[in-house]
C-alpha cells in the first residue's frame, strides 16, 4: 500500500486527485499539507515540511499548488527522499523542472511530471489512426471562459502563472504527444492591462513541413472548446472536448469517460515499482518558446 500527502488543497486536488487516489486500491491518502483547508478525518498540516517532518511513513508526494512557489516545496519532498508526482505545468520555469531531475536521480526516488490530457480517452487512438497518414496541417482551437474555470485566482494573473497557456499547455501537452519536433515560429500575446499573463494567445509552429496553428482564449463565454483538428492525406480527424471524442471525416469512432486522474495515479504507482521517472517538458518548452519571443498586444483590463 503507497501512502501518499497531497499538498494544495484546491480545485484540481479536490475535484479530480482525492476521488481518483480514492478509487485506486493499492494506494492510500494519508495526510494533506495546505495554508487554508483541512479534510476531516485526515492529518492537517500547514505546509509541506510540517508534513514531511510528522509523517515518515508517507513515501509519495503529490504537489497540487500552483506552479509559482511550488519549486521549494518539490525540492523540499525529493530531499527528504520521497516519491513525487507534479500537476502540470511541472514548474513556474524549464530549468527548475531540470533541477529537480537531478535531485530526484540523486535521491534515487521518482518524480513524474504529469499531463492529465495525454490520458484523455481519445488520446492514444488518434495516435495509432495519424501513425500511417501522412499530416498536411493542425489547428488546435482551445476557448474557454475564464471566469468559470478560474473564479477567484490571483496566481494565475501573476507572473509564472501562465495565463491562458494554463489551459493551452494542455492542448499542447497533447499534440506533443502525438507529434514530434514540434518547434515555435511566431507568438502573439494578448495581455490585459496590469496583468502579467495573457487572456489570449495565437501561436503560429511546425513540425517539420506541418505548419501548425494555436489559438488559446480565455474570452469564451460559451461552453468550452478544446479541439484539435488534423488533415490529413486520408481525411480529418476531429479531437474534441479535450481529447475526450474522436472523429474521422465526421465519423465519430472513439469516445470515452474521463479516466484522466486515474490513469496518472496509475502511472505513478507503476513509475514508482519500476524505479524509474518521467519527465516530458515539451509542452512547457513551447509555452516558454511563446514568453520569449512573444508580440505583445495590450488588451482591456481583465474584471473578475
Ligand atoms: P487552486 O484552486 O488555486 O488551488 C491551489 C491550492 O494550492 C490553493 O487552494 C492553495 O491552498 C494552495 N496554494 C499554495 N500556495 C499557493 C499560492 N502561492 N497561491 C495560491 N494557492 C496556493 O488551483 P487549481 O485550479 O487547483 O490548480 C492547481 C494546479 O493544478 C495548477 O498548476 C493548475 O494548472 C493545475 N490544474 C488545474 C486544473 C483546473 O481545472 N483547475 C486542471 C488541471 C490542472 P491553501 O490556500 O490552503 O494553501
Amino acid at each position: 500500500m503507497l501512502n501518499i500527502g497531497l499538498v494544495g488543497l484546491g480545485v484540481i486536488a479536490r475535484a479530480q486527485h482525492l476521488p481518483a487516489i480514492a478509487a485506486n486500491p493499492s494506494m492510500r491518502l494519508a495526510a494533506i499539507a495546505s495554508r487554508n483547508a483541512v479534510l476531516d478525518g485526515l492529518p492537517s498540516y500547514p505546509d509541506v515540511a510540517a508534513l514531511l517532518a510528522a509523517e515518515p511513513e508517507i513515501s509519495a508526494i503529490s504537489l497540487c499548488t500552483p506552479p509559482q512557489g511550488r519549486f521549494d516545496q518539490a525540492m523540499a519532498v525529493l530531499r527528504a527522499g520521497r516519491h513525487l508526482m507534479l500537476e502540470k505545468p511541472p514548474g513556474a520555469t524549464l530549468s527548475e523542472v531540470e533541477a529537480l531531475q537531478r535531485e530526484a536521480q540523486a535521491q534515487g526516488v521518482t518524480i513524474f511530471a504529469s499531463w492529465h490530457s495525454r490520458e484523455a480517452a481519445a488520446v492514444d487512438p488518434a495516435r495509432d489512426w495519424l501513425s500511417d497518414k501522412a499530416l498536411k496541417s493542425i489547428a488546435i482551437e482551445w476557448f474557454e471562459d475564464v471566469r468559470k474555470w478560474h473564479p477567484g485566482q490571483d496566481w494565475i494573473w501573476a507572473a509564472g502563472g501562465l495565463g491562458v497557456f494554463d489551459p493551452g499547455i494542455n492542448a499542447l501537452s497533447i499534440l506533443t504527444k502525438l507529434i514530434s519536433d514540434v518547434v515555435l515560429e511566431r507568438a502573439d500575446l494578448h495581455i490585459p492591462q496590469g496583468r502579467a499573463t495573457p487572456i489570449a494567445a495565437d501561436l503560429r509552429l511546425k513540425a517539420g513541413d506541418v505548419p501548425i496553428t494555436a489559438a488559446f482564449d480565455w474570452r469564451y463565454e460559451r461552453d468550452e472548446l478544446w479541439r484539435i483538428t488534423f488533415e490529413t492525406d486520408q481525411g480529418t480527424l476531429l479531437l474534441e472536448d479535450g481529447g475526450a471524442r474522436m472523429s474521422v471525416n465526421a465519423t465519430p469512432l472513439t469516445s470515452g469517460e474521463n479516466h484522466e486522474y486515474a490513469r496518472l495515479y496509475a502511472r505513478f504507482h507503476d513509475l514508482i515499482k519500476a524505479k524509474q521517472s518521467e519527465v516530458d517538458l515539451a509542452p512547457l518548452r513551447l509555452v516558454a518558446d511563446a514568453f520569449l519571443t512573444g508580440q505583445h498586444h495590450p488588451t482591456d483590463p481583465f474584471h473578475p
